[in-house]
This record gives structure tokens, sequence and C-alpha cells, in this order.
């Protein structure tokens, strides 16, 4: 998908030189001092697809399954912006909440699910796609009670609690020969692959380290940050929530599997939010290139999202890194520092719309569900060397 849209894409490089001090640019114009558009450094991301939208009967119909802040914050919105994909169920253990947005989105009532009819979806034909949005604790079991409906899943980050659920998942998918694929927006999303690209075609010189720092506060008051706070339904803390941002990124900006692993981790003594779940995790990743990627992770300062590759040639800062959207990419050479402007894009709307193509094309999602348990057996090692104190060898 990758290189028959890069040519397509709208992008503007500006530069500074460094004897002009610091300068601010912003994505929609310019701070402070002189900026020059210049050459341009990549070939950065994913334009707009020119292809057009599919009209709605041809859409593959997607359920949704929980319907919480992220579902309906990001999720239900960006179907508006899909070319292959369409909303046509619910899933929800709230009535009045899923016939308010059914009507909201054009969900016919008799699309309506809860979590004990889930399994009649089988008898749906209009639902050819499960997205499931709840709890970590619980994709396992909804994303194969989904696929044994013969639907093909969706699921969220992480994939699920345990690498034994990973396998559950992953065996009733190919038992049922539906897709599984995990929604890794970030592998998606424009920016991210461009840093892809530019960390894997040697336009920093050759790869020497990553760093990746993913934190935000968790907050008992939030409804969505409740369960997060439970070890049963979150699987694990910071690092299964916001530090696999982390680990993914360090793994798709090298293209490789890490050999070897330490940790740290660290949570405030007595602080309620943590009495099951993590606070902070730092990790160390050895890749067989030689790259060494410090990884943070942590529940407890404000929101940090951020990206660095160090090349022998240039360093690539992405901050914010892995956001919704207004992500910052900048490309720091000896003399001079240079931003890549790149067209945002619905991030959300082109990970939908790829498991579509998938299913239509009957092809190999780029994130299936190895990609998600590749990532909760790292996390369990992560955590294993920080409980040991020891290097582990993957
Ligand atoms: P929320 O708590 O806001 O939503 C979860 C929903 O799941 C609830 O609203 C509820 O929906 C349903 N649910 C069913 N059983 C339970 C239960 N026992 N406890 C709590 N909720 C339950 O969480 P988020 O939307 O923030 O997160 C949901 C998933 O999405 C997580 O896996 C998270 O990691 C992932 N996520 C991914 C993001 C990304 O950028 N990719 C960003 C944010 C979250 P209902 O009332 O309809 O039954």
């Amino acid at each position: 998908m990758f290189d028959s849209l890069k040519s397509e894409l709208t992008r503007r490089t500006l530069l500074y030189k460094a004897g002009f001090g610091l300068i601010t640019v912003s994505t929609f114009g310019t701070i402070g001092t002189i900026l020059k558009p210049t050459r341009t450094l990549a070939q950065a991301g994913p334009a707009p697809t020119k292809e057009p939208s599919l009209p709605p009967e041809k859409k593959l119909g997607w359920a949704v399954v929980g319907l919480g802040k992220f579902a309906t914050e990001q999720i239900m919105p960006s179907f508006g912006e899909c070319k292959r994909s369409k909303l046509v169920a619910l899933v929800s253990g709230d009535r009045t909440k899923a016939e308010r947005l059914a009507q909201q989105y054009g969900v016919n009532q008799k699309n309506i699910y809860n979590y004990q009819n889930y399994d009649t979806i089988r008898d749906n034909p209009e639902v050819d796609v499960i997205y499931i949005i709840l709890p970590n604790g619980l994709h396992a079991e909804y994303s194969i009670r989904g696929a044994q409906a013969g639907k093909h899943i969706m699921c969220e980050k992480p994939m699920a609690n345990t690498v034994e659920e990973c396998q559950a998942m992953i065996a009733a998918a190919k038992k049922s020969d539906r897709k599984l694929m995990i929604a890794y927006r970030a592998q998606y999303e424009p920016y991210n692959l461009a840093a892809i690209e530019l960390a894997q075609s040697g336009k920093l010189g050759k790869l020497k380290a990553i760093t990746s720092d993913h934190g935000r506060n968790l907050d008992p008051k939030d409804p969505a940050d409740r369960w997060r706070a439970n070890k049963k339904l979150a699987g694990g803390g910071s690092l299964y929530d916001i530090g696999i941002y982390s680990l993914q990124a360090a793994r798709y900006i090298t293209g490789e599997e890490p050999q070897e692993i330490s940790a740290m981790s660290y949570s405030t003594p007595g602080d309620p939010r943590f009495r099951e779940v993590e606070e902070n995790v730092n990790f160390v990743l050895r890749f067989p290139s030689g790259v060494l990627a410090n990884c943070t992770s942590s529940y407890g300062y404000s929101d940090t999202k951020r990206l660095q590759v160090f090349g022998s040639d240039a360093v690539l800062e992405l901050d914010p890194a892995t956001d919704y959207y207004q992500h910052r990419l900048i490309i720091k050479r000896k003399n001079s520092n240079e931003e890549q402007n790149i067209q945002e894009k619905n991030q959300f709307a082109l990970e939908m719309d790829h498991l579509s193509e998938s299913i239509m094309a009957n092809k190999q999602p780029k994130t299936p569900g190895e990609e998600g348990l590749q990532d909760v057996r790292l996390m369990q090692l992560i955590y294993e060397a920080a409980r040991t104190g020891k290097t582990i060898k993957v």
C-alpha cells in the first residue's frame, strides 16, 4: 500500500539553517524567523488514495463491540471517511446508549446486540466484520466468539492479556477461515509510515539507536481509566496500554525483532492507582543490526508520545509520534533541521479500510494476530526482565 501511495504525497519540507537560531514551525504555517521551502528528504507517507469510495452496497458491514470512549469518539465517526467499510451493527451492555448511537449513525435498531445475545450475530448477513473495543481482558473471549460466529475480526491493542489467549484467538480465526487483524493504527498513519521509510531506506545513515516514550496520567475519575487499574481487565499497567506504542515503534522502525531485553519498573508506593498494575516501565531492546532501543512507559506523567531515531547522518524526531492528528516530524542534520509536512489522514479509516480490502482480496492484513501475539510475548518478557533484574534473551 505504501509504495503505491507515496508518489501521491503532498509534502512541504521546511528548512532552517542552524545559524538562524531556533525557529518554530507549525503545520498550519510558520512562526518566527525565515523558513525556506526546500528540497524534500523523503518520499514520505501515504497520500489520499484516488480510488473512489465504494457504493454503500459494496462496502463491508462492521459491528462495533463496546461503545466506550475510544469507540464513540474516534472509531464510529471515522466510518464517515471509510471507502470500503460501513457501520451496520452495535454491541453494548447499555441498551439506551446503543439506541441513541444507532439513531445517530443510521444503524438499524434490529442490529443492536448485547453481550448475552452477541453470538446470534452469526445470523446477520449484514455484518462481515466485528471490531472489538472492549477492555483488554475481554478481547480474547469476544474475538473468539465473533470468529466462531463466522465474522472477520478487528481487535484493539493490546491483543489480549496472555500469550495463550492470543494463540487461541489466532486458532479460532484460522478454524473459521476468517481474518484477524490487530488495530495498530500507527502502522497505517502517514507520519509513522514516513518515519519507517526514512529509517529503512538509509536516508538517516546507519541506524544506531531509538528512543520512544509514551506516558500519561492515569485518571481514576475517568470511567475509561477505571478498568485500566484492574489487572484482570487491563492485563497489565502502562506498558500494556501505552508502552506498547514504544515497543511497536522500535519494531516497525527497525523492521527487526529484538534479541535481548532488559527492564526496570517502578510504581509510587501507596498510590491507589497502582495496587494491581504498574506505573512505570523502562526497557531496552537490542536488535540484530546492533540498534539499541530505549523505551519508556508511564501512567504517572503528563502526555508524552515521542519517537527519536538516531542514524549516523541524521536524527529523526517524531513528536507527537502516535497521536490521533497533528504529528510533527523533524530531520536534524549537522547544519540544518528540516520539518516534513505531510498530509494528515484519518488513520482509523485507513486501518479499517485496510482490513476490508484484505478481506475483499483474500490476503493477510499487514498487522495480523501474529503481530499482536509478538507484542504480548515481548511485554511478558519485559515484565520478567524487570522482575528478575536479568537481561533476557528472546
Ligand atoms: P472505555 O472504558 O471507554 O470503553 C470500554 C467499553 O467496553 C465500555 O464503555 C463498555 O461499553 C464495554 N464494557 C464491557 N464490559 C466492560 C467492563 N467490565 N468494564 C468496562 N467496560 C466494559 O475504554 P476505551 O474505549 O478507552 O478502551 C477500549 C479498548 O480500546 C481498550 O482495549 C483500549 O486499549 C483500546 N484503545 C485503543 C486506542 C487506540 O488508539 N488504538 C485508544 C484508546 C483505547 P458498553 O457500555 O457499550 O457495553
